[in-house]
């Protein structure tokens, strides 16, 4: 057991199971479904920082880790989020089993970069909160205060969006000032990304990539349609308790 708190004061990540069922009997018997709980921005002491830009797979972004299959010979390594197999760049040619970057060490499950100019410039952290609203009305008011509580914890830089979910998903438009307002998808009903992304107008006569994932600017989204969606945290208490908690169902 102790081996798992060791992992939690490293990582942040708690699962309430620490054995992935191995058959699909044992998947289905899973009462408590597999899932993490994450603690961002979490301090670690003596937390290693490489002073270089990650590698991120070129399907998913996901960055170069010790979970990442490594064909040392053909210089290939494989994305365990997506499967994609990425070639590494020419400077990592003499990677080997013995001469492994820091970011493959099996203890290195967290780490920092340096930003650099390959990085580009630093983005601030975003807060995506996804809220399940099935409640009875006096739970809304403390779950009210409770939001509010943690957004003004959140670092003064960061962006905040809100997603609700009850019979119906609601994407709310924070940064649409003149009154509450958001995109609203049946819950029984399957939406594309591609359906997602028209219907919310995110490439309104524009094309959008075909492949990838679209995560921000240099994926083709313009700036002022991320704005509509994620507010700085200063500006978000008042939005909140006016817009996605007032009008969930
Ligand atoms: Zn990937």
């Amino acid at each position: 057991m102790s081996e798992f708190l060791d992992l939690e004061a490293q990582d942040g990540i708690r699962m309430p199971w620490n054995v992935i069922p191995g058959t699909r009997e044992d998947a289905l018997s899973c009462v408590v479904p597999i899932s993490a709980i994450y603690t961002p921005l979490k301090q670690v002491p003596d937390i290693p920082v490489l002073p270089y830009s990650p590698l991120r797979c070129r399907m998913c972004r996901s960055i170069l880790n010790p979970f990442s299959i490594v064909d040392y010979v053909a210089k290939i390594w494989v994305c365990p989020f997506c499967f994609q197999r990425n070639h590494f760049p020419q400077h990592y040619s003499s990677i080997s089993e013995s001469n492994l970057p820091a970011e493959l060490f099996p203890q290195y499950t967290t780490v920092e970069y340096i930003s650099t100019a390959e990085t580009g410039p630093v983005v601030p952290p975003v807060f995506m909160f996804v809220v399940d609203t099935c409640m009875i009305e006096e739970e809304i008011g403390y779950l009210k205060s409770a939001l509010a509580q943690v957004v003004e914890l959140l670092p003064d830089n960061s962006l905040v969006g809100f997603i609700t979910f009850g019979t119906y998903v609601q994407v709310h438009e924070l940064g649409f000032g003149l009154l509450p307002k958001s995109y609203v998808f049946k819950g029984t009903k399957e939406v594309t990304k591609d359906e997602m992304l028209d219907q919310m107008c995110f490439f309104a006569g524009k094309r959008k990539p075909t492949t990838g994932v679209i995560a921000g600017t240099r994926d083709g989204l313009s700036s002022e349609s991320i704005a509509r969606f994620l507010l700085p945290a200063s500006e978000c208490n008042r939005r909140i308790a006016k817009g996605p908690l007032a009008c969930s169902s």
